[in-house]
């Protein structure tokens, strides 16, 4: 039975008051109607406070990023026993965000998923194609050699992962990929992760998920939930999609 799942991805958004609001709520919101374990991915400032409002409810953290290395001169940075520490249950890697912004390379995000899960963390792995990318027909080359470069890294360990196929042009954009569209990604990672024998782990999709949008992309055979970025910064919003 595969396991079903929306991550809200804070991204670089929050302040201690405002997270009060929504962790509380989502602590808070958990029994009646939910239908979908949630889990949110904070800023590391803010994993501690994660922690004290989330422990003990149904409601699962963790962080945006982790490094590959276990400790030592790696300013900035931070390991993935670090956020063990605080509990963290998850960590993305991989978002488009840092393969873009920061350079992080196929190999680097495979030896990131390797690290978090030497820490008995869940990685969250991201892959996906852009809009130049998609529009040269090399959407499943792209997203089946991201996928490839993080099961090399994880070996049998690929079924701890959950993953996460974000169409780039997708985030944050307002444009959604079509529940079709998105279900053909699906359906081409599942077998490849079949191969793998990580058939029914959790394939998320990502872009621009609303409570609007949610209920066709989930109803899709092939994905088993959202990692939402902008809408899950409305406490409203993001309950709307695990309910969906
Ligand atoms: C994301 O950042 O992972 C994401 C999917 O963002 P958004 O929902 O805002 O498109």
């Amino acid at each position: 039975m595969r396991s079903k799942l929306v991550v809200g991805n804070w991204k670089m958004n929050g302040g201690l008051a405002a997270n009060e609001h929504l962790l509380r709520g989502l602590a808070g919101s958990t029994g009646g109607g939910m239908q979908r374990p949630l889990a949110v991915c904070v800023p590391f400032p803010y994993l501690a406070q994660a922690q004290a409002i989330l422990a003990g409810s149904a409601v699962a953290w963790g962080a945006q990023d982790v490094s590959e290395h276990a400790s030592g001169a790696h300013t900035g940075d931070v390991a993935a026993s670090m956020l063990a520490d605080f509990g963290c249950r998850y960590v993305i890697v991989g978002h488009s965000e840092r393969r873009q912004a920061h350079g992080e390379s196929d190999a680097l995000v495979g030896a990131k998923a390797r690290a978090a899960l030497g820490a008995g963390l869940t990685p969250i792995v991201c892959v996906g194609e852009t809009l130049a990318e998609r529009e040269a027909g090399s959407t499943e080359a792209v997203v089946l050699r991201q996928l490839g470069a993080v099961l090399e890294a994880v070996g049998r360990d690929a079924a701890q992962c959950v993953y996460a196929y974000e169409p780039v042009w997708a985030i944050g954009t307002g444009r959604t990929a079509t529940p079709e569209v998105a279900q053909a990604v699906h359906a081409r990672l599942r077998a490849r992760l079949s191969d793998a024998n990580a058939g029914d782990v959790a394939v998320l999709y990502g872009g621009s998920v609303k409570a609007a949008n949610a209920a066709p992309l989930f109803g899709m055979p092939d994905i088993d939930g959202g990692l939402v970025g902008g809408a899950c910064l409305d406490l409203d919003e993001f309950l709307g999609i695990a309910r969906t």
